[in-house]
């Protein structure tokens, strides 16, 4: 089939279904600006992983913290990095009822900033901090980034981004809801994953034995490609959900 076929394929499927759930990765911000973690242009290239091994933090926290404050409080907040038009597509659709949520792997906060409202953040978000001893939370904003790893103002306990490190499990409300959004959707859109993070690579799978139908986009075929997916979609995000969009209200 021919890609332009092939769009409107999806956009029919997602024209009739009743509910829609999004599950995204790194490749659905690329064009946002932000690289990939691995690979070609990827920030472990550069730095060492170890910085966001949970452990790793606790015993070497100013070591760990540098890497940490240059990676993702500096090297981001220096960039202009806003939602490009594949996040703003998902949020004009939970807007008009379609979509029910989005299960995303990225941790750029990016899919709320765009104007998504449920969105389940299976690795959690670089834009709120988290009190390793009494578990309060705080925007980023309001931390005074410095030299000095961050300090809870309740209880004096060394604060850590509230994404998820290396050693840490999946926050229990964003596993949860999305198994259960996985089971309950009749359309799947995997945007921008390779599909090799577990446990999150297990969702698409969820969905498809719960009979939903699978709709893929990507750069590179991913692990879903040839066994779950029914229409794979080869490209940018940026440009084909918004085609997808363009055709369902044609
Ligand atoms: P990945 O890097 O393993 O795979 C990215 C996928 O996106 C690839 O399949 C690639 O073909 C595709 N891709 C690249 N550009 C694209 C585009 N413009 N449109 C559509 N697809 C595109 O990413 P992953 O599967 O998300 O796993 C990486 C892990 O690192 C995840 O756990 C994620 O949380 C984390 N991560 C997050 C961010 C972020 O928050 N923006 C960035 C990098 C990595």
């Amino acid at each position: 089939m021919e890609q332009d076929e092939k769009i409107k394929a999806a956009a029919q499927v997602l024209a009739e279904a009743k509910s829609i759930v999004a599950f995204t990765g790194a490749g659905i911000s690329a064009e946002s600006g932000i690289p990939p973690f691995r690979g070609e242009g990827g920030i472990w290239n550069k730095y060492n992983p170890e910085a966001l091994d949970i452990e790793y933090y606790y015993r070497h926290t100013n070591e760990s913290w540098a890497i940490i404050r240059e990676v993702f409080y500096d090297y981001f907040n220096n960039r202009e990095v806003k939602p490009n038009p594949g996040h703003i597509v998902l949020a004009k659709w939970e807007k008009e009822g379609r979509l029910r949520c989005v299960i995303t792997q990225n941790i750029d906060d990016l899919h709320t900033k765009a104007g998504n409202k449920t969105v389940h953040e299976f690795h959690g978000n670089m834009s709120r901090f988290v009190c390793s001893k009494c578990g309060a939370k705080y925007p980023a904003g309001e931390i005074q980034i410095t030299t000095t790893p961050p300090h809870c103002e309740k209880c004096g306990g060394l604060l850590k981004p509230d994404f998820i490190f290396f050693g840490e499990g999946i926050p229990h409300e964003a596993y949860y809801a999305s198994l259960e959004a996985a089971e309950n959707c009749d359309a799947f859109i995997i945007i921008g994953t390779s599909g090799q993070v577990s446990p999150a690579n297990m969702i698409p799978g969820i969905a498809k034995q719960h009979k939903a139908k699978i709709i893929e986009i990507n750069m590179e075929p991913s692990t879903y490609t040839n066994h779950i997916t029914d229409i794979y979609l080869q490209g940018k995000s940026g440009d084909i959900l918004p085609k997808i969009d363009e055709m369902m209200n044609s």
